[in-house]
């Protein structure tokens, strides 16, 4: 039987070393800065109870709808690779205790999330998200300082022109009159719609915003917007996010068609895009929650946070992160020298430079060997013969001046 190559699933990705120095880069970064935030770090199971996410993202959302990897496991328990991560950290937080202790909790995650899309550039089946996740604080003040957070992290990373492009939407509990208008304002629109809008009219007209039927978007130019339908004090925290933006000098547009794909958003939702980026999707999107946590079973926890898409991130930061690290090659003369160049290899690693050491292994012979480490980009080659094992010593050659110079072991820098 001749061998079968095994491709990885369709909508993954393998990360190289040349990739994920800079993934590592971007949550480097992240770590720093949420930290001095006071955010701690959680990490979630990537599977969850298919339930967790229907009664979270919402049954009417494509995400829930067509988008998740659901199966049996062999206790007949349906489970779901999490397409999203905030209802896990919801679910985590209730059921660690955290909702009944200290307030305000700050948390952030970074982890891979899955959703059964049609694979294209920027879209994936396994895709890597970094959020961060705020309960306990109701006020204005909470979404403006969780903007903040944000921007901080984007410039770090090198993002300029960027702009919050922000709305306001009822919650699932107000949305009544909201839906009534949309039903409305869509009366005798309904060819225009194709079946999936139908579908969304029907069970959650606030979707329809979400439709990426451009045909549909025409149609619900001049629809009215979530925003005229917010209570009062919603009306208020609203107004009083976007002066504190104003006085944190983070740049906004008000975008009264923003919905977002989830269910659970109350009041303030956002997208960040920048104009680095083209007009491309947004790299990131978020909201206020303020329901979802006595929704899944906890108590009544405001919060609000953001996800950003790792992957489209990774791919348009303008932070460089090209090596600059020091890179020396160990070179015996001969096979006879191996051993010695192994420890001369391990001293050099423990002094503590910092450099990049790697130890020749090809048994190619010193003259070929030290071409090689030229054109590979070794700017040293550290290299070992008989008279150098005798001495306790090693040749230091730099590889661009040709200069060398031998040192005793204890020596080397
Ligand atoms: P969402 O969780 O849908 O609010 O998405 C937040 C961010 O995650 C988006 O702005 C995208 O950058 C990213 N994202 C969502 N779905 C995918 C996917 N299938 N592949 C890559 N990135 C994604």
């Amino acid at each position: 039987m001749g061998q079968v190559s095994v491709a990885r699933p369709k909508g993954t990705r393998d990360l190289l070393p040349d990739q994920t120095s800079r993934w590592r880069a971007a949550e480097e970064i992240a770590h720093r800065v949420f930290s001095s935030y006071g955010y701690g770090e959680i990490r979630t199971p990537a599977l969850e109870a298919t339930e967790l996410f229907a009664r979270s993202v919402g049954e009417s959302t494509d995400i829930v709808h067509k988008e998740m990897f659901t199966f049996t496991d062999r206790g007949g328990r349906s489970l779901t690779l999490r397409p999203e991560n905030t209802a896990g950290v919801v679910r985590a937080v209730i059921e660690n205790g955290l909702a009944h202790g200290p307030m305000p909790l700050r948390l952030y995650y970074v982890g891979p999330q899955y959703r059964y899309e049609r694979p294209q550039k920027g879209r994936y089946r396994e895709f890597r998200q970094i959020g961060a996740e705020f309960f306990g604080a109701s006020g204005p003040e909470a979404d403006a300082e969780l903007l903040a957070m944000l921007f901080d992290f984007l410039r770090a990373l090198g993002f300029r022109n960027l702009s919050v492009s922000i709305n306001a939407v009822p919650s699932a509990m107000q949305r009544e009159g909201f839906s009534a208008a949309i039903r409305e304002f869509s009366r005798g629109l309904h060819d225009r719609f194709g079946e999936d809008d139908r579908r969304r009219l029907e069970e959650n007209p606030l979707r329809l915003f979400d439709s990426k039927d451009p045909e549909t978007l025409r149609a619900l130019e001049g629809a009215p917007g979530a925003i005229e339908f917010l209570d009062t004090a919603s009306r208020a925290h609203h107004d009083e996010v976007l002066r504190l933006l104003a006085q944190l000098k983070i740049p906004f547009v008000e975008n009264p068609r923003l919905v977002r794909g989830l269910d659970y958003y109350t009041r303030t939702v956002f997208e960040v895009t920048s104009s680095d980026l083209g007009a491309q999707d947004a790299i990131l999107g978020g909201g206020r929650y303020d329901e979802l946590v006595a929704e899944l079973g906890g108590p009544h926890l405001p919060a609000v946070g953001f996800a950003i898409g790792e992957d489209r991130l990774v791919d348009v930061m303008p932070l460089a992160t090209a090596g600059t690290a020091r890179r020396i090659r160990v070179i015996p003369f001969g096979a006879e020298q191996a051993a010695y160049a192994l420890k001369v290899a391990v001293a050099m690693r423990q002094a503590g430079t910092g450099a990049i050491v790697d130890l020749d292994v090809s048994g190619r012979g010193f003259k070929k060997a030290l071409g090689t480490a030229a054109e590979l980009g070794f700017q040293e080659a550290i290299i070992v013969g008989s008279a150098e094992v005798d001495a306790g010593t090693a040749t230091v050659r730099n590889l661009l001046t040709r200069e060398q110079r031998t040192v005793p072991l204890s020596e080397l820098k």
